[in-house]
């Protein structure tokens, strides 16, 4: 049973996994390159927690118990007793290695190690390990709090008994799984991003103007959100990214990234963190910029 979780990384994804993580009653182990990236996560566990107090959907005591089960650190001695470590460094697959060199020798032989990578491949990524049957892909999906899905993906040498154990986890941490097998994007990403992507090619092609196709997809479609007010959200060099691994991996020119999108990404026009993407966000309403 999994019991003491370390995260690799506090950013996003890793501060918003530390928070359900604790909130279910697990210990956490939160480690990242430096105080400053820990301050910074745990501010933003701290700000989370008060928005769930507000709102009524935790107590103050619960709000003290699951921030003093999170401990931190930069030293991977950290990770000592840990039954379980979720990779959530950023997406670079160099980078990654050597979190796994460090991470491997200090971990018990029975520890699991998962990736919250949302695009390299488990198995590939399992191979830089000394422990492949014990590898496995848990994919959340920002935010992490609130969002209700983790996709688990199995490498080629992943055990049966840490599939149990993963899948077991998830739905303890109040989420749900969606099983998918190790290709390019897995299931979200792989349907999710071409679409966006055949949203910009629509905007390119001048079928419409960006209200007109987030109107149509909100009302047309019920999507909440239109797909290029969603692809600012993401950011659209995560965006371009993801289609880079579509297009490389399954060698199929219906995966081409749209040259507006690529031109966006040029220009530094990232979306939401840039204050400019599709929408402008300078003022109080984004306002479309075609
Ligand atoms: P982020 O940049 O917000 O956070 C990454 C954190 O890792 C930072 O705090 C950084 O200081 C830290 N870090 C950098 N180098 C490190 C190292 N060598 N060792 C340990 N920590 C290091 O990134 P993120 O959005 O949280 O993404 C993390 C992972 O989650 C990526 O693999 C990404 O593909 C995946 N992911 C992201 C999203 C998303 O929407 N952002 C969704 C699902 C999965």
């Amino acid at each position: 049973m999994i019991s003491t979780i370390g995260i690799v990384g506090a950013g996003q994804m890793g501060n918003g996994i530390a928070h359900v993580c604790a909130a279910s009653g697990h210990p956490v182990r939160m480690l990242d390159v430096n105080q400053e990236a820990i301050d910074r996560g745990l501010r933003t566990i701290g700000g989370n927690l008060d928005r769930q107090l507000s709102k009524g959907t935790i107590t103050a005591e619960q709000k003290a118990q699951t921030l003093a089960r999170v401990s931190t650190g930069t030293d991977y001695a950290l990770f000592g007793d840990c039954d379980l470590v979720i990779e959530a460094a950023p997406e670079n697959e160099a980078l990654k290695r050597e979190v796994f060199r460090k991470l491997c020798p200090v971990l018990r032989p029975d520890a699991i190690i998962a990736s919250n990578t949302s695009s390299i491949s488990i198995t590939r990524l399992a191979a830089m390990t000394d422990r492949p049957a014990r590898f496995i892909g848990m994919h959340f999906m920002n935010p992490v709090p609130i969002m209700k899905l983790v996709e688990i993906i199995r490498g080629i040498a992943t055990s049966e008994e840490c599939f149990v154990a993963i899948r077991d986890l998830t739905r303890k941490l109040g989420k749900s799984a969606a099983v998918a097998e190790d290709f390019p994007a897995f299931i979200v990403n792989r349907i999710l991003l071409p679409m966006i992507n055949e949203a910009v090619y629509t905007l390119y092609e001048g079928v419409g103007n960006v209200e007109s196709i987030d109107t149509a997809m909100k009302l047309g479609a019920n999507h909440p959100m239109g797909p290029l007010e969603l692809a600012d959200f993401i950011g659209l060099d995560t965006c371009l990214a993801v289609m880079h691994v579509l297009h490389d991996g399954l060698a199929d020119s219906k995966y081409r990234p749209c040259p507006l999108l690529v031109k966006y990404v040029e220009a530094g026009w990232l979306g939401r963190k840039a204050k400019r993407g599709f929408y402008d966000y300078s003022g109080e309403k984004p306002v479309p910029t075609r």
